[in-house]
């Protein structure tokens, strides 16, 4: 098949764009490099039928040739990235989303939607399961991202319901691996860095929030997984295993072998205080379940990070 991928040079994005390319299919790549990075798709530029393009989704593309499956994965995605991108942010969910749904439609292309685990807020429910609603801030900081994948969701349905576009949405939950941005200010590079670097990890609040880690190449095979079952409804793809930010502090430095402890800062305004994917619905419909443990996906995510301290980039 060819396969757009919007956000190819972004973390997760690229990672599907490897695994796609794997599996036999052309791939063109978009990204403007706002949040992303061409090293991510360093190992596959030279590859024959991978193809890397620069521009910003949320504008007219011009992009020749016929696509027969569309992954909408462009998106600024950590809460700094919000704060210091909220227009990109918004646009990307909402002039970025309508754009690559134009395209599907005139395709005939299949089309996947990277949503969010931050379309359901600070959870009433817990584990969330896909019929929960969510308990979202329409004017707080992060809603820039939340309500744009919002909209997203809405108008990926109404593409389904009234033009007849193959859609699927996928609600991603938080992801690590390597290739994350050591300064994107999600908790992972946050501490793997501060950790290598021999400092004190930085823990907000009390550190009893909790959050449920997925490997990267897990939540890809979900991803791919979704978008070739027949499930038109909003699928959870995420590892439900629980823990809080505290704990997770505790095994990165543990890991590391970092002594320099945890220090406590203020919590960011609308953290999630818990998050568990409810994956019942992946199971039934396409089989998947994460496969990486915890510890195998920290100790390759903490070679990430020493590989870019090596190099002077951490
Ligand atoms: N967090 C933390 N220290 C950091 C960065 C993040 O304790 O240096 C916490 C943050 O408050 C949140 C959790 O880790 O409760 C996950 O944050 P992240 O930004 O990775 O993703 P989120 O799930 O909030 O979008």
């Amino acid at each position: 098949m060819r396969i757009l991928v919007s956000g190819g040079a972004g973390f997760v994005p690229s990672h599907l764009c490897d695994q796609l390319l794997g599996q036999g299919h052309e791939v063109v790549a978009v990204d403007n490099f706002i949040t992303g990075h061409r090293r991510n798709l360093a190992t596959l530029s030279p590859q024959p039928g991978f193809q890397l393009v620069e521009a910003n989704v949320s504008l007219p593309l011009d992009l020749p040739g016929r696509f027969d499956r569309v992954y909408h994965m462009a998106s600024p995605a950590s809460p700094i990235d919000y704060v210091e991108l909220p227009f990109d942010t918004l646009y990307a969910g909402s002039d970025g989303t309508r754009n690559l749904l134009e395209r599907a439609r005139n395709d005939g292309a299949r089309f996947l939607l990277a949503s969010t685990s931050e379309v359901y807020g600070d959870p009433a429910v817990h584990p969330q399961t896909e019929d929960y609603w969510g308990n979202v801030n329409p004017v707080g900081v992060r809603s820039v991202y939340d309500e744009a994948k919002r909209y997203a969701e809405a108008l990926t349905m109404a593409y389904r319901r009234y033009h007849g576009v193959q859609t699927r949405i996928v609600r991603i939950f938080n992801t690590f691996g390597p290739r994350m941005r050591p300064n994107d200010g999600r908790v992972m590079p946050a501490f793997c860095s501060q950790a290598l670097r021999g400092e004190a990890l930085t823990v907000f609040g009390d550190g009893q929030q909790t959050r449920s880690l997925c490997y990267v190449t897990d939540l890809v095979a979900g991803i791919v997984g979704l978008m070739e079952s027949d499930l038109g409804e909003p699928c959870n793809v995420g590892n439900p295993h629980e823990m809080t930010m505290l704990q997770l502090a505790q095994h990165i430095n543990r890991f590391t072998g970092n002594t320099a402890g945890i220090v406590f800062r203020p919590l960011p305004q609308d953290d999630p205080t818990r998050r568990r994917p409810d994956i019942s619905r992946a199971r039934a419909a396409f089989g998947w379940e994460p496969k990486v443990g915890f510890e195998e996906g920290v100790a390759a995510t903490v070679a990430h990070f020493r590989t870019l301290m090596e190099r002077g980039e951490l």
